[in-house]
């Protein structure tokens, strides 16, 4: 099952970087981190260049992280008007509608004048420089577009992940006081409506909301009737009718905010994280090129939603401020059948596609016939992100998927890290099923024990990053003191992680799962990954969780939420079936105490599995289940705490 996929001979002849460049680079940026940085910096365009590369105490009690501090620059100019010249006739956003028979390619030219006279309204609504701006919207053109006129006059965006309820919302609307909301009359997704602009009527009503808000700006989509409430709500189209093409970039310090996004809230309440300009852009660029190889004329999808870290700086400022060809899609991977993905690719003749573990489980489910209908020659480069990927699910996406001719980048990070941490690099790495393998150049990761002591070689603990990188973010908005007891208290001058980490002989990192989740059976500490990859593997199995519950004897048994695979029946031989597996999968010390069938498991809205929902459920503590404000599906949750097994 673990096994080693080489470098393909095609992914390394192709590449800029092979396995010694790798190292030479690595080797590079930690004998000299500020030259390797500076190295990097001029990728972008400055209008006026840093003298200070980095300013940075993870001290607690003076904790400030700065870069290129003292320079200027605009990241909507470092997307948008520096290609000009060279490629203003090549398509910048290439986007994928909902409904098959909808597309569109927006040249670099048309993504210039579309942003700026986008930017002159915003700018006519009262907007300026520091403000902040909500965008609440379905996967069209104009979220990229939004975004980069808000950067262009020097408004910090937050994103409201479009799925979201009214009070969400205006939660998240109130956390950052926003002057203004971009929204659409309706989404399309999967071929039903999301009502996003009565949505942010609902969310006016709620309290403190009008305190902050000015002016909803109304993109029209569907062409819906909607309400429109004089003097604060306005057509797009009809404002933009008569402002100019034209408008200037505002010059930004590289520590000016460039946007807020709140964390998926799959630990607890969604955390309002802080990028800013310069680092975040230029950490955006750097590990786009470098992880996806991405070399000029590349189509490059990015499946993610922009209401997530994923979009940001992988569909928008990361691919665009390296004139790349950037797919957008409106729909979802099963409409209007499980061969959606793939239809894409052929239609578009997509080469690099980056997706996350959650979406190749649903598709795997369904088996191998929605993939081989389609052709996929186009492909050369496949990725992942968002959890760890289940070795199954992993070699699934390699041979099924790729047919064993695309190397797959199984990308960590975080919303807090802006960008890629640990991934292969396609030309440099050999690939083992399952990790993430290697830290990026620049990226410096350590391994602790729970006192805080550094593990080295083989090892396994927390992960911690030991150095400060462009794409950290600045601060939680408006509550310093959660940026330092979240991320900088566990141990001193460490970025604490979260994560539950594995280290193996060869020097590769296998993210374990949340330390929050990691399980405790009779002394021994086991991640929540390593199980749930074991069930996975059962032919019966679609997707798995663990949690710990308390256990008389063990302290915490196992729990196992199982959804079977289409058309399989659950029945006890099954059940007894699936823990004599894990036993012999990992070992006796593993084997589930409880398994209950699930016919979904609760997920955030990015498709992570909410494990401390279901330890909740475990412990029979459901009257008490947290912020739930992010939750995909509630009647999943309904249908688990119905059938709880622990009571
Ligand atoms: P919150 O912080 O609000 O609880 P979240 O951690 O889910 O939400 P994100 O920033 O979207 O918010 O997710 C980052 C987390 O996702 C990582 O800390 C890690 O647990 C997981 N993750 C992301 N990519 C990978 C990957 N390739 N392999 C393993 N885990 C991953
Ligand atoms: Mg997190």
């Amino acid at each position: 099952m673990k096994k080693l996929h080489p470098v393909l001979p095609a992914a390394r002849e192709r590449a800029l970087i092979d396995n010694d460049a790798y190292l030479a680079m690595y080797q590079q940026s930690v004998e000299d981190p500020e030259g390797f940085w500076t190295e990097q910096a001029g990728r972008l365009d400055w209008f006026k260049p840093f003298s200070r590369v980095k300013d940075v105490s993870w001290d607690a009690d003076d904790l400030h992280v700065r870069w290129f501090d003292d320079g200027v620059l605009n990241a909507c100019y470092n997307c948008v008007d520096r290609h000009l010249e060279t490629r203003g006739d090549q398509t910048a956003i290439l986007w994928e509608g909902d409904d098959p028979a909808r597309d569109e390619a927006i040249t670099y030219r048309q993504l210039h004048s579309r942003v700026s006279r986008m930017a002159n309204v915003l700018k006519e609504l009262g907007v300026v420089k520091g403000d902040r701006v909500t965008l609440y919207m379905p996967m069209i053109p104009e979220a990229a577009i939004a975004m980069l006129a808000c950067a262009r006059i020097g408004a910090a965006h937050s994103v409201v992940f479009g799925g979201f309820s009214p009070d969400a919302l205006a939660g998240r609307i109130v956390d950052c006081e926003s002057k203004l909301v971009i929204t659409a009359d309706e989404g399309l997704r999967g071929g039903r409506k999301v009502p996003l602009k009565a949505n942010v009527d609902a969310a006016k009503s709620r309290p403190g909301v009008m305190d902050h808000l000015e002016s909803v700006l109304v993109v029209r989509n569907t062409d819906a009737g909607v309400p429109m409430q004089d003097g604060v709500d306005h057509w797009l189209h009809e404002r933009e009718a008569d402002v100019a093409d034209d408008c200037p970039c505002e010059p930004m310090g590289a520590e000016d905010p460039l946007f807020i996004l709140y964390t998926s809230g799959s630990t607890g309440k969604p955390k309002g994280v802080l990028h800013t300009t310069g680092g975040y852009l230029l950490y955006a660029a750097y590990t786009h090129e470098i992880v996806f190889d991405y070399q000029d004329g590349d189509i490059y999808w990015c499946t993610a939603d922009v209401g997530w870290i994923t979009g940001h700086s992988y569909i928008v400022y990361g691919p665009l401020a390296n004139g790349a060809i950037t797919m957008m899609f409106e729909g979802v991977p099963n409409y209007p059948d499980y061969s959606r993905f793939w239809q894409v690719v052929d239609k578009h003749q997509v080469n690099i596609c980056y997706t996350a573990p959650t979406a190749i489980r649903a598709l795997m489910r369904e088996g191998e016939g929605p993939v081989k209908a389609t052709s996929r020659q186009s492909l050369r480069l496949l990725g992942s992100v968002g959890e760890p990927i289940n070795p199954e699910a992993w070699e699934w996406y390699y041979n099924v998927v790729g047919e064993g001719r695309c190397p797959i980048v199984d990308t960590w990070w975080q919303t807090e890290t802006g960008g890629i941490m640990i991934s292969p690099l396609p030309g440099a790495t050999d690939l083992k099923p399952g990790s993430a393998t290697r830290p990026l150049p620049g990226i410096k990761p350590a391994l602790l024990d729970a006192d805080g002591n550094t593990l080295e070689g083989e090892a396994e603990g927390l992960l911690v990053i030991t150095d400060s990188w462009p794409g950290q973010m600045r601060t939680v908005y408006g509550d310093h003191a959660r940026f330092v007891k979240t991320y900088f208290s566990a141990f001193r001058n460490r970025y604490f992680t979260g994560d539950g980490c594995r280290r193996d002989k060869d020097g590769y990192y296998w993210i374990t799962g949340r330390v929050d989740d990691v399980l405790n059976i009779s002394g021994h500490r086991m991640g929540t990954a390593e199980v749930e990859s074991a069930l996975v593997a059962h032919k019966a199995v679609a997707e798995a969780a663990v949690v710990g519950y308390p256990h008389d004897i063990k302290g915490q048994g196992i729990y196992v939420y199982v959804t079977l695979n289409a058309g399989i029946e659950p029945t006890e031989e099954l059940r007894a079936e699936l823990r004599q597996w894990v036993r012999k999968e990992i070992g006796p010390i593993a084997t589930p105490d409880l398994i209950q069938w699930a016919p979904g498991l609760p997920k955030t809205r990015s498709g992570k599995i909410m494990r401390r929902i279901l330890r909740k459920i475990a412990e029979n503590e459901y009257g008490n289940l947290g912020d739930t404000s992010t939750l995909a599906d509630p009647d999943v949750v309904d249908d688990l705490i119905a059938n709880r097994l622990n009571r």
